[in-house]
């Protein structure tokens, strides 16, 4: 059997290396549980990056996608097939969008926020609105739109007429916000930037000044969407209905696929055909496997689910943990003076898989299949994980 560290090296000699180095090879997964090629079992606390919404192997995806593989994989956009429109009908229902709305299919988030630029480029207007801390993707187009500089400076210039505000401060958007603004960009919890929410007084003040000014609203659902919150998207809870949607991650639970959704007519509209494409985006295989996320959501209660087991997370009154941000299952723990990558190195050796996702916070996203049982055993772990990575950030320092 080839071991991880003879992998990783090969990994060294054969990979453009954006990622830095893996912390493992994993060889398979099932449910909420991950094996390396060494044979260690980690409970994955992360998913693939928000992305395995029902674990590793659900049979109702495997199914689907190997049915769906049997009859056609890829047919292109001259034609269509029922997986698709299913798919978009479906993402239209759980949206509660009106008659009229519409559904592009891509194939990642970074695409789904490029069509929303395009969409907002047709109000004949160029000015983006987005917010300090945001993600977007990484593409010249999504990346103008992506506020860490260490990710948009060695590419500049991107995509001009874009400015940042700060989150959750009505006034700096009011202010910004004007005749000359295409769009408003937000992600209802922002991810990336540590799991930081925002309000529903803030959604519904940027729901007011794009309306006032004739600018789209565009809800990046990427990471919080399909469930993750507890919600089928995070936005819904505040009664804002936005102008456009981008999804992802969640959506194929990890097949991948992306969409731009729009809300009503006239958004729908804006697009007309030609205006926009994609080979690959729409595929019936990624469509089944969306289906069946979806399905399954709804067939097992996972929304309720997800606000029952996230419950656990709400508070915690752990040594070592300065607080808890998030909703549902998109989690972050705020730690108390140790650092987030001495934290993920400690679950890791005690078999858990977080992420640090920001110096001083760690990030977890399971699975919505996640039981409460697993999700305690992580809990239960949590003391002696922190003590062992404190220990080991003062053995360094
Ligand atoms: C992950 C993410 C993206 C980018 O998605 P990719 O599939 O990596 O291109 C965009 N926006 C948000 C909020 C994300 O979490």
């Amino acid at each position: 059997m080839t071991t991880g560290s003879e992998l990783l090296g090969r990994y060294a000699g054969a990979m453009v290396q954006v990622f830095g180095a893996p912390q493992l090879v994993l060889a398979e997964g099932h449910g909420c549980w991950v094996t390396d090629v060494d044979g260690k079992r980690y409970l994955d606390l992360l998913s693939g990056i928000a992305v395995n919404a029902l674990g590793h192997g659900h049979p109702a995806l495997v199914q689907a996608v190997a049915k769906q593989a049997e009859s056609a994989i890829h047919i292109s956009n001259f034609f269509t097939s029922e997986p698709a429109i299913a798919l978009a009908e479906r993402i239209l229902s759980v949206s509660g969008a009106p008659a009229g709305s519409g559904v592009f299919f891509a194939n990642s988030g970074t695409e789904a926020t490029e069509a929303a630029v395009k969409l907002s480029r047709r109000t004949g207007r160029s000015r983006i609105v987005a917010l300090e801390g945001s993600f977007h993707g990484r593409s010249t187009g999504a990346l103008a739109l992506t506020h860490k500089a260490a990710y948009r400076e060695p590419f500049e210039p991107l995509l001009p007429g874009v400015v940042f505000v700060p989150p959750n401060d009505v006034e700096a958007l009011d202010a910004a916000v004007d005749g000359s603004t295409a769009a408003v960009f937000l992600e209802p919890i922002q991810g990336e930037a540590g799991v930081r929410e925002l309000s529903p007084d803030y959604l519904r003040a940027a729901r007011a000044a794009t309306s006032r000014h004739g600018a789209l609203l565009v809800l990046d659902e990427i990471q919080t969407g399909i469930g993750r919150t507890g919600d089928w998207f995070a936005h819904q809870p505040s009664g804002v209905v936005p102008d456009a949607m981008t999804l992802a991650k969640g959506l194929g639970g990890g097949v991948p696929i992306g969409a731009l959704v729009t809300f009503g007519p006239e958004v729908t509209g804006m697009l007309a055909a030609g205006q926009h494409g994609t080979t690959f985006g729409g595929n019936p295989l990624a469509c089944a496997a969306g289906l069946a996320v979806l399905d399954t959501i709804e067939r097992d209660g996972l929304l309720a689910h997800v606000r029952e087991v996230g419950a656990l997370l709400d508070d915690l009154d752990v040594e070592g943990v300065a607080g808890t941000r998030g909703r549902g299952l998109l989690r972050a723990v705020e730690l108390d003076g140790i650092p987030s990558a001495a934290v993920m190195a400690a679950a890791r050796e005690a078999g858990f898989i977080v992420n640090a996702v920001t110096p001083t916070a760690i990030r977890l996203v399971p699975p919505l299949v996640i039981s409460e049982r697993e999700l305690r055993g992580f809990l239960d772990a949590l003391p002696a994980i922190l003590a062992s990575a404190r220990a080991a950030g003062e053995a360094t320092s």
